[in-house]
């Protein structure tokens, strides 16, 4: 079964991680337009913005890892850390739920989706 989900807090990392480089790409194009100060400027600028964002994606991942929930995940039998009613393994990307009623169903995003929970609980 080809699962094209990925755990989120490695997603959110790998984010940060892009935008690290990406910051340090454009300002590196900036040096490019040493002749004209203020396009040298403006992507300086930018690459500041993106990696002064990655910084706080990176808080904002240590924040979410403290309300994670360390599993040992069943297929691969290493700890890993999950968000939300639904997440895949960090290593293996088995899908993992914390809900009983979830089990066994087919993995879906949604359900970690307030109108759904807010539907089910309609429905019940
Ligand atoms: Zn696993």
């Amino acid at each position: 079964m080809a699962l094209k989900y990925s755990n989120k807090i490695n997603k959110i990392r790998s984010v940060a991680l892009g935008l690290i480089f990406a910051g340090m790409i454009i300002m590196y194009i900036g040096l490019f337009f040493r002749n004209t100060e203020w396009l040298m400027l403006v992507f300086m600028m930018l690459g500041v913005v993106a990696i002064g964002l990655s910084t706080v994606i990176y808080f904002w991942i240590g924040m979410l890892s403290t309300k994670a929930v360390p599993i040992q995940c069943p297929e691969c039998g290493k700890s890993t850390k999950m968000l939300g009613r639904v997440d895949a393994c960090m290593f293996c990307k088995q899908p993992l739920t914390l809900d009983k009623d979830l089990e066994g169903k087919e993995f879906d995003e949604k359900y970690n989706s307030k109108n759904y929970i807010k539907e089910q609980k309609k429905e019940s």
